[in-house]
């Protein structure tokens, strides 16, 4: 269809000023004006079903989180230096998420600086430098973290000191082999081969639900060998739950719980301020205590008083809402419904993933399971089309990515899958 007028200019407008590398999600793109759970409203008032963005966990604009942020901002926005009563609640309520082991936490502004911190104390406390990580990883921006975030592209190249390892897509472990097996000994070749080149290991990093490698949420387990060759090689765990964090995969409130592993570091950012930009940095003492004896960290807005009132109204709204056990039954219920949509298509691979994370692997037949990017294309802009916002994910960009607000309701459920098999009967 045609853009509106003014869309059109803007569009125009921001190619003249923004700089380089920026990129609009869909054919047609869109503006959005307001939001309200997992709706967002365009300036024509056009309702759209958002089943992509993971930032606005407890719905776009939840009252309570702009309620208690307004307050902050209205009253003082202070920074680490100075005591501040919030942030010690919210450090101690965050924590008790947690692990008893790790109990200290560090505050930053993205989920890249997490990981940049993550690593700079990775390789402090390790004296290594090696870094291992998946094939089609994503870890952040900053020089340090593209240099182990292989989806960069050719101009953002790879560190000397990263080795890449397949993720954990079952169908790719040999016959006669588990999916624990491969995946331990892969650890283990890329620790021998950084060794031979004269790197000793400072960390395995992974996402614990392997987002851009195209979602591989399922079955749980082999990060316990992985984590055990690491370990055994001097070198730390960074568990990446950034995407996979906040109860995103339902069964738990972080993706390394599903495992049974207990991380060295464990970094989170996107959804824990619900839009305001906070991330954190969870350690073991015994892995952060040293660097924090040797290195200054402050990090001028990181923890400030209005970051804080974000992150604690997310965590009221979790309690007060039974956010978790909603992800179970709204995730069961529209992955149950994408099976069934998909059950006879040639094109389906795979309908996989794990509370309000779904991916559905699109494929020119299944035979091959050749990667069918254009086909994904097609559903991706055909749902747009129809108001229902998804994305796409993996190398070739073939797996729908369904990862709404954690405010998605049944009732968006059934919208979604009312729409989605409307497209399917065209496309797939
Ligand atoms: N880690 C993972 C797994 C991510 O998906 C992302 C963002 N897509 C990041 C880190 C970086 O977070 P940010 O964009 O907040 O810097």
């Amino acid at each position: 269809g045609e853009l509106p007028e003014r869309l059109r200019s803007t569009v125009k407008r921001r190619n003249n000023v923004l700089g380089p590398g920026y990129a609009l999600n869909y054919r047609e793109p869109v503006e959005f004006v307001s939001g309200r759970g997992a709706h967002l409203f365009d300036r024509d008032g056009n309702d759209y079903l958002d089943a992509y963005n993971n930032v606005p966990c407890v719905g776009h604009a939840h009252p309570h989180v702009v309620e208690a942020v307004s307050r902050q901002m209205a009253a003082v926005n202070t920074n680490t230096r100075y005591v501040q009563e919030s942030l010690v609640d919210y450090a101690e309520r965050l924590l008790a998420t947690m692990p008893e082991a790790l109990s200290r936490v560090s505050f930053a502004c993205s989920g890249s600086e997490a990981n940049d911190l993550a690593m700079r104390v990775a390789r402090f406390h390790t004296g290594g430098e090696g870094i291992v990580v998946t094939r089609w990883a994503y870890h952040g921006l900053t020089r340090e973290v593209a240099s182990f975030s292989p989806t960069l592209g050719a101009g953002s190249p790879l560190g000397p000191n990263v080795r890449l390892i397949d993720a954990p897509d079952p169908r790719l472990v040999p016959p006669g082999s588990s999916l624990p097996d491969y995946m331990r000994s892969q650890v283990r070749g890329a620790i021998n081969d950084l060794e031979r080149h004269g790197y000793r290991l400072a960390a395995l990093i992974t996402d614990c639900a392997h987002s851009s490698d195209g979602l591989f949420t399922d079955p749980v387990g082999y990060l316990r060998d992985m984590v055990e060759e690491v370990h055994a090689a001097g070198g730390v765990y960074i568990a990446d739950e950034v995407q996979s964090g906040f109860a995103r995969l339902g069964e738990s409130m972080w993706g390394f719980s599903r495992h049974g592993v207990l991380p060295d570091i464990v970094t989170m950012g996107k959804p824990m301020g619900n839009g305001m930009p906070i991330s954190g940095v969870v350690f073991r003492p015994e892995v952060c205590d040293e660097f924090g004896q040797n290195v200054r960290y402050f990090n001028t807005f990181a923890g400030s008083s209005i970051a804080v009132a974000a992150g604690a109204a997310v965590l009221d709204v979790f309690e007060a809402e039974n956010v978790q056990q909603r992800v179970l039954d709204n995730g069961r219920a529209l992955r149950a419904g994408l099976e069934e949509i998909t059950r006879e298509s040639p094109y389906v691979a795979e309908v996989r993933g794990s509370g309000l994370y779904v991916g559905v692997e699109l494929v020119k037949d299944r035979e091959s399971l050749e990667p069918d990017r254009v086909r994904a294309d097609h559903v991706i802009n055909d749902m747009r089309e129809r108001r229902v916002l998804i994305s796409g994910t993996g190398e070739a960009v073939n797996v729908l990515k369904i990862r709404p607000p954690l405010a998605f309701d049944a009732a968006d459920v059934t919208r979604f899958l009312e729409t989605f098999a409307e497209i399917a009967e065209m496309r797939l």
